[in-house]
């Protein structure tokens, strides 16, 4: 490989490859007692796990993942939101190599820099709305939150205004799982342990047209849900309010996709009362939603977006904040020291993986792709399940999509009638998924998907046929089970 020298040969690189796909080499039962005995997972009911066993995922390769026996499984998931470019890109790894060797660390602090963390800084604000000059890097999008939560309330002091402190979010958001991350976020079960959520930081309603839109269109029903944020804005005093943050579609909440006139609403609020606006862009960023950042695409100009997951399509962890001229010009400016940041705040490594992403990103045109071609190619396929019996409704944006199960449909999405929640119909429908080699998550019964970027219309195709089957195996479980007709 001429361009790169230190890299790893493409002998040594197919080898290893190989070796990872050979299920023989994996003892799984010793792995999984292993996995049970000493690693406690994020989210996760550890007697439940270690009764099961954790599956073991051992290998990569575009859209597919692979078992420590063998089983190839099709991700819809991205990992988690994150793999954009799909697995196995050598040139990633090698971009990671070739900067570990040359400089595999150095901190930002005490006036220093360093060449990829410059680069990628320039370059996502190239591809950033214009109002977007500048970048503060962190290592997880939770801390990228924890950024803007320091960020808006410094700001908010530079400009004489101390009492503007708190932060207006919405029930069932996830923006991290950090302290300030998770009291942002309004996961109910995440804010049910540990003291969350912390003082000065509130939640409105989500707009979640199936759950609350009955007897509305969905149009006058994201003017409804907008309005909550300006009743919550008048109850606290405009003068106490120093930010509204959302992610423009809500991902971990269960792709809850609001209605057109939603986002427009919430910018003409928050402009009203001189509120700044954070738009959580950790999965709608990086051509998700067939755009390198989705604010554009619902009509909102965001004073600072919060990115991580797909800036690296996950290869290498990296966050980050874009920090709108409006906080940016005070902050410098006004602002003396921040006294904020991480000892991983542009690394190096995480830099070089990200520079190499976007431009894979960028030549294999993955925005436009998504936007113009698979995007609607899989908006036209995924509606077909909204046939099958126990689907109530099958929504998608860009690469998210998400659909509904339910005990009895209806003609009108809110009279359809549901199963009861503690039948756990969603995990039922999950285990059928993962047993035919499907990653679907299910958020509640709501089923969702976000597969990556690089899926062909060949393998939407057969992503769509194969949740056609797991659909009909939880059919005939449910029915079995006499929870359905
Ligand atoms: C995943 C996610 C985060 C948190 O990112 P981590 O890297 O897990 O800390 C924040 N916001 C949104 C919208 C996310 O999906």
């Amino acid at each position: 490989m001429p361009s790169n020298p230190l890299a790893p040969s493409a002998a040594l690189v197919a080898s290893l490859r190989q070796a990872a796909a050979q299920p023989q080499l994996y003892d799984t039962a010793a792995l999984q007692k292993l996995d049970s005995a000493h690693y406690l997972h994020p989210f996760t009911d550890y007697k439940d796990l270690n009764a099961k066993g954790a599956r073991v995922i051992v290998r990569g390769e575009g859209i597919y993942l692979w078992d420590s026996q063998g089983k190839k499984i099709l991700d819809g998931m991205s990992g988690l939101w994150c793999v954009n470019v799909g697995y196995g890109r050598t040139s990633i790894s090698e971009a990671v190599y070739r900067q570990m060797e040359t400089l595999p660390f150095y901190n930002s602090f005490f006036n220093t820099t360093n060449v990829p963390a410059v680069q990628l800084a320039a370059k996502l604000v190239a591809l950033a709305p214009p109002h977007f000059r500048h970048v503060f890097f962190t290592g997880s999008g939770s801390e990228a939150n924890d950024t803007n939560l320091r960020m808006v309330r410094r700001y908010w002091e530079l400009q004489g205004q101390p009492q503007r402190q708190t932060v207006i979010s919405r029930h069932n958001s996830y923006h991290g799982s950090t302290v300030a991350g998770s009291a942002l976020g309004g996961m109910d079960g995440m804010h049910a342990q540990g003291g969350l959520p912390i003082p000065g930081i509130v939640h409105i309603g989500q707009p979640n047209y199936v759950e609350a839109g009955r007897g509305m269109t969905r149009e006058a029903f994201g003017l409804l849900a907008a309005s909550w944020l300006e009743d919550k804005i008048l109850e606290l005093g405009a003068d106490r309010v120093a930010a509204f943050i959302g992610e423009p579609v809500q991902g971990a909440g269960g792709v809850v996709i609001p209605p057109a006139s939603y986002w427009p609403e919430i910018q003409r609020i928050c402009d009203k009362y001189g509120v700044l606006l954070i738009a959580d862009e950790v999965i709608c960023g990086f051509g998700r939603l067939g755009a390198w950042f989705a604010s554009g695409l619902f009509g909102i100009k965001p004073d600072l977006i919060t990115f991580a997951k797909g800036v690296t399509s996950g290869y290498v962890p990296l966050g980050g904040v874009l920090v709108g001229d409006r906080v940016a010009d005070v902050l410098i400016e006004k602002g003396g020291d921040f006294n904020h940041g991480f000892t991983y705040s542009g690394h190096p490594v995480a830099c070089a993986a990200a520079l190499e992403n976007i431009r894979i990103l960028e030549e294999e045109k993955l925005p436009q792709r998504v936007a113009t071609d698979t995007g609607p190619y899989l908006k036209e396929r995924f509606a077909t399940l909204a046939d099958h019996p126990l689907v109530g409704y099958a929504d998608s944006c860009g690469f998210v999509a998400g659909l509904n199960l339910v005990r009895r449909k209806a003609a009108v999405v809110h009279d359809c009638e549901l199963f009861d929640p503690q039948q756990g119909v969603g995990m039922i429908c999950r285990g059928y998924m993962f047993g035919n080699g499907m990653i679907m998550r299910a958020v509640g019964e709501r089923m969702i998907i976000a597969p990556p970027l690089v899926m062909t219309r060949g393998q939407i195709d057969e992503m769509v046929a194969l949740i056609r089957v797991c659909l009909d195996a939880t059919h005939a479980d449910v029915k079995a089970r006499g929870w359905v007709e």
